[in-house]
């Protein structure tokens, strides 16, 4: 068993409790074990579940895994407190607020040979799996992504990094992009935000992505891809699956514990997961280049 610890109880720290304590029946999410909480503010029991300090947690033999569903600003630190400490790390996405961070605590996973695995569950919902399955052999001649939502909690960074799952789907869909410009707009009193990238294909055909956050904005993904043979406007319609999307996703970190995920889907993944990283630095680079030229003018 791996006894692990939740760090940040929001809502996807709910949910990694809820999920460990009633894992799917006869999968590798059974092999976990939750042993604790970890919180800044002191909170009650969690589910029956009791809170612990970090250094007992760092220190505990008994616990060999850290879930950290914090405010992105905080993943860092707490990964690579629990890397150092040897243990696996499963972190909500985005896993840094830069590239560079990302390279650098996946060497430190690598040097102490435990698991740091990226939740992803953008990939794994019924609606992407459909798209992906009504895109195939479709070849791409323009497209746009469009998000919208309401505004963000402070901590969660720059919207190329919050918004990685809609650049992870780009990436997935289509392969690896690049970004020719990027701009954001901002009024923060209102809490308004948009950032407008213009990305391309290997294939050199223009993509492009727009995060809009504001107070009343439905969270919504608009899509307009043109293919040579028809243009999607829709996403398809699909079943919602039995199996939750983070239970899907613990299933797939306790196979990695497992070591029961081939090698050259873990290289794949790690790859895809930094390649949307850099892309997202680029992004913000870009923007904020932007923003200052339009101030100083
Ligand atoms: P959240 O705002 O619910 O929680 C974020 C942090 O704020 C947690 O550390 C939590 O302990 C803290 N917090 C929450 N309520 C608080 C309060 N009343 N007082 C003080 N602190 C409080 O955010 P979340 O949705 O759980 O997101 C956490 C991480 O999970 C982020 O990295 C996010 O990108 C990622 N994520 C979330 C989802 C989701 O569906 N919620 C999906 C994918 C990834």
């Amino acid at each position: 068993m791996f006894g692990s610890v939740v760090v940040g109880i929001g809502t996807a720290g709910f949910v990694r409790i809820r999920d460990m304590l009633a894992p799917l029946p006869s999968s590798a999410a059974e092999k976990l074990s939750v042993k604790g909480f970890i919180s800044r503010r002191i909170l009650e029991e969690q589910q029956g579940v009791k809170q612990i300090t970090i250094e007992d947690a760092l220190r505990r033999d008994d616990i060999k895994v850290a879930f950290v569903c914090t405010e992105n600003a905080a993943h860092e630190e707490n990964i690579r407190a629990f890397l150092e400490a040897g243990k696996h790390v499963c972190v909500e996405y985005p896993m840094a607020m830069t590239h560079k961070t990302a390279v650098d605590l996946w060497d430190l996973a690598q040097e102490k040979g435990v698991v740091l695995h990226e939740e992803h569950i953008e990939l794994l919902t019924a609606d992407f799996k459909q798209l992906k399955k009504d895109i195939a052999g479709k070849k791409l001649e323009e497209g746009s992504l469009h998000f919208t939502g309401g505004p963000l909690k402070p901590g969660f960074g720059f919207p190329a990094f919050s918004g990685i799952a809609r650049l992870t789907w780009l990436v997935d869909l289509f392969g690896e992009l690049s970004v020719t410009a990027a701009s954001m707009e901002e009024d923060q009193e209102n809490k308004y935000m948009k950032m407008t990238t213009q990305l391309m294909t290997k294939e050199q055909k223009p993509l492009m992505w727009i995060e809009e956050r504001g107070p009343g904005l439905p969270r919504v993904k608009n899509i307009n891809f043109r293919f040579d043979s028809c243009t999607m406007t829709l996403l398809p319609p699909a079943a919602r699956e039995p199996v939750g999307l983070f239970m899907q996703d613990l299933v797939l970190f306790s196979q990695k514990l497992l070591g029961q995920v081939p090698r050259d889907q873990l290289h794949a993944e790690r790859h895809r997961v930094l390649h949307c990283l850099e892309l997202a630095d680029r992004i913000q680079q870009l923007s904020q280049q932007g923003q200052g030229s339009a101030q100083n003018a």
